[in-house]
C-alpha cells in the first residue's frame, strides 16, 4: 500500500435503504452512535417519500457513472465504496459546495454525497430528521434532472425543497423555533436553514 495515502476513516456500515441497503457512513469510531441515529433519520424520512420519489432516487443512485467530483477548494473527493456516500464531519469543514456557507447538512456531487455536521448529535431526533429529509429532497431534485448547479438555480431549489418538506408533512415551524431556542448552536453556522 502506498504509505502516502492516509488510512481511510472508519466506516460504519448500516442497513438503511432497499437496494442501497448498506449505507456507508464515514466518520470517527466515536461516531458509531451518531451513525445509527443517522440511519434512523434516513429511514424515517424515506417513509415519507412517495413511491415515485423513492424509485427515482434509487434508480439515480444505481446509475453507474463516474465524474471527477471536486471539493470547493479544488481537491478531489475521496470517493470509494458504495454510493450514496455519507459522512459525518466537523462543522467547520462543512461548507456548502455552491454557496460556501456553513450548513448542518450538505448534498453535493449532484446528490451522490451527503455530509452532515457532528453537531447534529446535539439536536432532537425530529429536528435531525428534518435536516436529513431536506438533503434527501435535494437528491430527489437531481434524480429528476432539476438539481441546482449554480447559485441562481440553488435559490429555486431551496424554495422547492421548502414546499416539498410541507408536502411531506414536516413541521418546519418546529424546526425554525428549535433554531431560535438553540441560537447558540445555530449561531455556529452562517445560517440556520439546512
Ligand atoms: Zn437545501
Amino acid at each position: 500500500m502506498d504509505p502516502t495515502i492516509a488510512e481511510p476513516a472508519p466506516r460504519h456500515l448500516l442497513y438503511a435503504l432497499p437496494r442501497h441497503g448498506i449505507l456507508g457512513v464515514q466518520g470517527r469510531r466515536s461516531d458509531r452512535l451518531l451513525a445509527r441515529r443517522l440511519r434512523t433519520a434516513v429511514q424515517a424520512a424515506w417513509r415519507r417519500f412517495s413511491p415515485g420519489e423513492r424509485r427515482g432516487i434509487l434508480d439515480y443512485w444505481d446509475d453507474d457513472f463516474y465524474v471527477d467530483w471536486r471539493n470547493p477548494d479544488g481537491s478531489p473527493y475521496d470517493l470509494e465504496g458504495p454510493l450514496p456516500y455519507i459522512s459525518l464531519v466537523d462543522p467547520v469543514d462543512l461548507r456548502h459546495n455552491i454557496t460556501g456557507v456553513h450548513c448542518w447538512g450538505v448534498c453535493s456531487c449532484e446528490g451522490h454525497v451527503l455530509r452532515f455536521a457532528r453537531d447534529v448529535a446535539e439536536m432532537p431526533d425530529r429536528i435531525f430528521e428534518q435536516i436529513v429529509a431536506h438533503e434527501l429532497l435535494h437528491v430527489a431534485q437531481y434524480a429528476e434532472g432539476v438539481g441546482a448547479r449554480t447559485p441562481e438555480e440553488l435559490a429555486d431549489a431551496e424554495c422547492d425543497v421548502h414546499l416539498r418538506m410541507l408536502d411531506h408533512d414536516y413541521d418546519i415551524e418546529e424546526y425554525a423555533e428549535w433554531c431560535e431556542d438553540n441560537w447558540s448552536l445555530a449561531a455556529r453556522f452562517d445560517r440556520s436553514a439546512p
